[in-house]
């Protein structure tokens, strides 16, 4: 039997997600189609992620719940890309025999001769090899042919950061940026599709170019800003010791940029900064944001923070605490700490207990859940501009969009209206969401 439907779960950040989205172009290049049923599929793709343990812990449970599956179709194809595929290479193929590809960060591109090969040879195999520079370059994600009103857009990999508890450096490679005119010719095309949104990734978009003889990223920003049809931009991960005065200036005047920015503190306390190698304190952090909010009134900010890093007494937690409520995100993504094996925190005494770590997690969720809630709910009421991307996940004749800053808002229209610009009353604020009702389209 030749079952050519693949079935791909995708863990992780914005990169594997657009790794993936070129892993449905390469496959459908040699005639596979996508499932949402394992169960149906030749051919199960795991694309991981391997920043916290709880992210690597989930990936192997899903790993092991496609052993009954290979038991009962032999000639199921299991494979594992991404992060943890990267740092653990052959090891997994020794570990789970069921296991019958491995593909590396910097090998999404061989991904369809290697399905071949174990499709057509019956043999295992596993590429993980970091690629040289030049190699990298031709191979950055270009835009699929999905349909959609807002895309990504890669323009830099890798990091040079080493922060103390990061694997990525190690995972993904040293940074590298893509050149500015193969970037903006790319979004000039999106914008011809019908792309009315595009948010710039890489694991640190602040230091765009500064390896290359390129532009500088306020330089590139300007100039995407200047393409006809492209009405918002958005980007990230934003490292706050590269966020330039030149960058700040921009939310103040660039008209598309929108007035959110992703800026991960990680923790408010000094000594824990220096420990996590950030390369910034928290006055000059602080500083950055006031200067934000100097250039654009109305911005609004959210955060990555860990909690329980090695070494982290009460004072350094307050910190953390008292920062939260001086900057006041909208939200934050935190995480408990957990080493990462090669790390250089992973060396490092952690005399903590779990509990004593859950609770701190808990303090701080409880803090920032009220701001969060205060501000969604000072929402109430305003009209906000929203770019209808379609039918929301609620269902019941609901599309959704987002505002300027990035809050998913829901109301009742017609379908014509995904790909517009509305005008949208919030009525109600949820935890994850906005309710609102049509004022009019608005654009
Ligand atoms: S900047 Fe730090 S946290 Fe971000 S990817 Fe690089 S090493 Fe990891």
């Amino acid at each position: 039997m030749n079952n050519k439907t693949f079935y791909l779960e995708t863990f992780g950040c914005q990169m594997n997600v657009v790794d993936s989205e070129r892993i449905i172009d390469l496959l459908a290049g040699i005639g596979y189609q996508q499932t949402d049923e394992p169960e149906q599929a030749g051919l199960v793709l795991l694309h991981t992620c391997a920043v916290r343990d709880k992210a690597v812990r989930k990936a192997y449970g899903h790993l092991g719940r496609f052993k009954p599956l290979k038991e009962r179709n032999p000639e199921l194809i299991i494979g594992m890309g991404g992060c943890i595929a990267q740092q653990e290479g052959k090891q997994l193929l020794e570990e789970f025999p069921y296991l019958d590809l491995v593909f590396g960060t910097h090998n999404v591109h061989r991904l369809p001769e290697m399905v071949q090969q174990v499709a057509e040879k019956h043999v295992r195999c596993e590429e993980t090899d970091f690629l040289d520079r030049e190699t990298r370059l031709q191979l950055f994600p270009s835009r699929t042919g999905q349909e959609a009103f807002t895309r990504f857009v890669t323009i830099m990999q890798g990091c040079d950061n080493f922060c103390s508890y990061c694997v990525v450096p190690y995972v993904r490679g040293r940074e590298i940026s893509r050149p500015s005119a193969e970037i903006l010719a790319e979004i000039r095309e999106l914008a011809e599709q019908g792309v009315r949104e595009v948010t710039l990734i890489g694991q640190n978009v602040n230091s765009y170019g500064t390896k290359e003889e390129e532009i500088s990223f306020p330089a590139l920003l300007e100039q995407v800003n200047g393409i006809d049809g492209i009405d918002r931009i958005r980007f990230t991960t934003s490292h706050p010791k590269d966020l330039s005065d030149e960058l700040i200036d921009c939310f103040g005047r660039l008209d598309k940029l929108c007035k959110h920015l992703h800026l991960p503190v990680q923790c408010g306390s000094d000594n824990i900064l220096k420990t996590m190698n950030r390369g910034y304190s928290r006055e000059r952090y602080l500083n950055i944001v006031s200067r934000l909010h100097q250039v654009c009134p109305d911005i609004r900010l959210s955060s990555d923070v860990i909690v329980g890093f090695p070494g982290e007494t009460e004072e350094d937690f307050a910190e953390t605490m008292s920062l939260l409520e001086k900057v006041r995100y909208t939200e934050i993504y935190s995480f408990i700490y957990s080493p990462r094996s090669g790390t250089t925190a992973a060396d490092m005494t952690d005399e903590f207990t779990a509990e004593a770590k859950q609770k701190r997690f808990n303090r701080m969720l409880d803090t920032q859940q009220e701001i969060s809630r205060q501000i969604w709910e000072a929402d109430v009421g305003t009209v906000q501009e929203v770019l209808v991307e379609g039918e929301s996940k609620k269902g019941a004749g609901q599309l959704f969009g987002r505002s300027t800053w990035n809050r998913i808002v829901n109301f009742s229209g017609p379908e014509e209206l995904a790909g517009t610009w509305v005008s949208v009353k919030i009525t109600k604020a949820f935890r994850n969401s906005l309710l609102g009702e049509l004022v009019e389209p608005s654009m």
